[in-house]
């Protein structure tokens, strides 16, 4: 079999700062005069007022489309319709992740351009080659993997800084495994996020993806609490919208989202955010790879003033059934997940007793720095 190369695939352009939506035709004018602005429900007023309005001022199309709530199939070809009746050249996507991934879909099949303009931090949605889909009763149907990354994506700090901290926080978890699955993935010369082997840029960005969260997570969470924007908040937002996403399609992930994907399976869980169940797969990783105190001491030192949950229990679990960490433990280790990517052989009950270290070592942490 032919050795797999090694690749770097990003957005075209990432654009960062604050005050961008009445703006947003300078970004559209590059791809295309005429665009569908699917936009979610709690923005779409400054959506027609700001970037609608400058749209026309500057001489270009355009519409706007309130997204109903669902990534699914009925959606995207409800809004495939739409653009094509409108003569759209440009799609873009201004929301939280489900709304983006419509976007980006909706640009898929009628292969044109996507803009994105995320309004939270909370995943790696903008600016990977990805669209999850779900069916009508919201559960996961499948994942809509694209030839392409969004050909824009806009992070305006000011709008995300409106945003719940809760959805932030979750954005900083899902961001600080990036750097420790990638160097994972890369120590065993596995497998990325676009099926090709872990380059040496991606995992570059990664790490820096970790120093940004460690140099500015106090500050950032200063500015996010009181809903303002500074410098420090700027870099998370650099971490989390952009090095986290581009940082793991090259890098790749490895058991801390393995382990998050088996979560799924505790009923306990079901309203904890993507961003928090991979924390504790974090946790989890760092245990199996024996990683050092000092390490440890700085994961677990972002996670607390992210304000983020920790411990098992703080993720909402009320009650521990062995049965059910057992079947969390084996779902990790499909052969089809990316426990695979950890460079030493790891099996289920490696997993499970790594699991109970982890809620062990969170525990110990809470006892000496409490939880406000
Ligand atoms: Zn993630």
């Amino acid at each position: 079999m032919p050795i797999l190369p090694r690749t770097v695939t990003s957005p075209k352009k990432f654009i960062i700062g604050h005050d961008l939506l009445p703006q947003l035709h300078d970004h559209v004018k590059d791809f295309g005069d005429n665009a569908l602005l699917v936009s979610d429900e709690f923005i779409l007023e400054r959506v027609r007022e700001e970037a609608l309005a400058g749209l026309l001022q500057a001489g270009l199309k355009g519409a706007v489309e309130k997204f109903n709530y669902e990534c699914t199939d009925i959606e995207i070809h409800r809004l495939v319709d739409l653009a094509e009746q409108q003569g759209a050249n440009v799609i873009v996507g201004i929301g939280g992740g489900k709304t983006l991934d419509v976007a980006k879909a909706v640009a898929f099949y009628l292969r044109r351009p996507v803009v994105l303009f995320p309004t939270i931090a909370s995943t790696d949605a903008p600016c990977t080659a990805l669209a999850v889909i779900y069916n009508q009763a919201g559960e996961f149907e499948r994942y809509l993997f694209l030839p392409q990354n969004p050909d824009v994506v806009i992070a305006d700090t000011a709008i995300i800084a409106a945003a719940p901290v809760r959805f932030f926080a979750a954005g900083v978890g899902d961001a600080l495994a990036t750097y420790f699955e990638a160097r994972a993935c890369y120590r065993a010369d596995g497998i990325n996020l676009v099926g090709k082997r872990p380059s040496r840029t991606g995992l570059g960005l990664a790490r820096l993806c970790y120093e940004l969260l460690g140099e500015n997570i106090d500050m950032a969470m200063d500015a996010v609490r009181h809903h303002v924007t500074t410098p420090a908040l700027e870099q998370i937002i650099e971490a989390t919208i952009y090095l986290s996403g581009v940082g793991a399609e090259a890098g790749g992930l490895a058991a801390a989202h393995a382990v998050n994907n088996g979560m799924s399976v505790v009923p306990d869980l079901h309203r904890a955010q993507h961003g928090e169940k991979v924390v504790f797969g974090l946790l989890t990783q760092l245990v199996l790879e024996r990683a050092p105190q000092a390490e440890l001491d700085e994961v677990m030192r972002i996670i607390h003033v992210a304000g983020l949950p920790m411990t098992l229990q703080e993720m909402g679990l009320t009650r521990f059934v062995e049965s059910e960490w057992r079947k969390v433990a084996a779902l990790a280790c499909d052969s089809l997940d990316t426990m695979g990517n950890m460079p030493m052989a790891v099996n289920e009950q490696d997993v499970y007793g790594a699991m109970i270290a982890a809620n062990a070592m969170a525990e110990r942490y809470r006892a000496r720095h409490p939880n406000h």
